[in-house]
C-alpha cells in the first residue's frame, strides 16, 4: 500500500539525503500545508521541487542511498488525481522513486478495513520552475550546520535577504508555534505562505486564461485551504498574514472575500490585474503562450 502525500518518517528521510548532498529543495504541495497550520485532506500533489540544474545530482544522490527513480509502467509517472473531484487532471510529477514502509513495526499505520498496515510512499520532484515558477533558487546544505541567523515573530531573518521571504524552515517562529518543529528535529525547507498564494494565485489565472480547467480547480482548492483562517475569522491571521502579500495579489484576496452583494466586487477585473503583472515578467511569457 502506496501513499503520494508523504509524512514526516519520508519527509525527513529524503530531506536528509539532499541536505547532506548540498542540493537545494523546497517541500511543495500538500504536505506544506499541514505545516502552516492547515489540514490536509485534498490528496493532491507532495514532493520536492528542485531546479532543473540540480534534478540529476538529486537522482544520483537518492541512486546512492538504493532508491532508483521508477520507469515502469506506473500510475505515479503521470502524478495522482485529486481525491477532491475525478475528472482534475494529474500533476505529473519530472521523476519519483518509490520508497518502501520504514523498517520498525513502530512506523507509520494506515488502515484498510479490519486489518493495518505500513504505508509505503511515492515520493516525487518536481522542477522547481513549473511548481514554484519565479521564485529565487531555494537554499542549500544542512540548515543546522549552516550558520543561521536569529529569528523572531514576524521579523524575516537578517543576512538570508530576499530568501528569508521567499522561504523558511519548519521550526520558524513565523510558524504556529502548535505546528512549527521543534528546534531538535531536523528542519525542513518550504515557502513562506505569503509567497506560496501568491505563486498559486498567479497559477490558478494563467489555467483559467488557458481553459485548463481541471488545473486551475487544483489550483482553487489550494487557494481555498490556505486563505481558510481568513475565511473562519478575518481576524485571525496566524499562518498567512495579508499584509505580506504584494499587489496585485493582496486586492485580489481582499476581492475575493469581498460580499457577493458588494457592487466594488469584480472576480475577472482582479484575475486580468494578476495576468497584467505577469506579462511584466519576461520569464512567464512561455508559460502564458
Ligand atoms: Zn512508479
Amino acid at each position: 500500500m502506496e501513499s503520494s502525500v508523504l509524512t514526516d518518517y519520508a519527509i525527513k528521510y529524503v530531506v536528509h539525503i539532499l541536505d547532506n548532498s548540498a542540493i537545494p529543495y523546497c517541500l511543495v504541495g500538500e504536505s506544506v500545508l499541514e505545516l502552516y497550520g492547515l489540514q490536509r485532506k485534498l490528496g493532491i500533489f507532495t514532493g520536492f521541487a528542485i531546479p532543473t540544474k540540480w534534478m540529476e545530482h538529486a537522482r544520483y544522490a537518492l541512486q546512492q542511498a538504493g532508491h532508483f527513480s521508477c520507469r515502469g509502467p506506473c500510475d505515479a509517472r503521470t502524478g495522482y488525481k485529486p481525491t477532491f473531484k475525478e475528472d482534475v487532471p494529474p500533476i505529473a510529477p519530472a521523476w519519483h522513486f518509490h520508497m518502501p514502509p520504514p523498517p520498525l513495526a513502530g512506523g507509520e499505520h494506515g488502515s484498510c478495513g479490519p486489518s493495518t498496515f505500513l504505508w509505503g510512499y511515492v515520493v516525487n520532484f518536481y522542477n522547481h520552475s513549473d511548481a514554484l515558477w519565479f521564485f529565487p533558487e531555494p537554499p542549500r546544505g544542512d540548515p543546522t550546520t549552516a550558520p543561521r541567523p536569529p529569528l523572531g515573530d514576524n521579523v524575516p531573518p537578517e543576512g538570508l535577504g530576499v530568501l528569508s521571504d521567499y522561504y523558511m524552515l519548519s521550526d520558524d517562529l513565523r510558524l504556529s508555534p502548535h505546528r512549527r518543529h521543534a528546534p531538535e528535529r531536523h528542519p525542513i525547507k518550504i515557502s513562506t505562505p505569503h509567497r506560496y498564494l501568491e505563486t498559486i494565485i498567479c497559477q490558478m489565472c494563467v489555467h483559467r486564461q488557458k481553459r485548463e480547467v481541471g488545473l486551475a480547480e487544483t489550483c482553487a482548492a489550494i487557494f481555498h485551504r490556505l486563505t481558510l483562517p481568513r475565511r473562519l475569522n478575518p481576524q485571525l491571521q496566524v499562518v498567512l498574514r495579508e499584509r505580506e502579500l504584494s499587489e496585485p495579489f493582496r486586492g485580489f484576496v481582499e476581492n475575493h472575500f469581498k460580499d457577493p452583494e458588494d457592487p466594488t466586487k469584480s472576480d475577472s477585473g482582479w484575475e486580468e490585474r494578476v495576468l497584467t503583472f505577469l506579462y511584466t515578467k519576461p520569464e512567464i511569457h512561455m508559460l502564458l503562450s
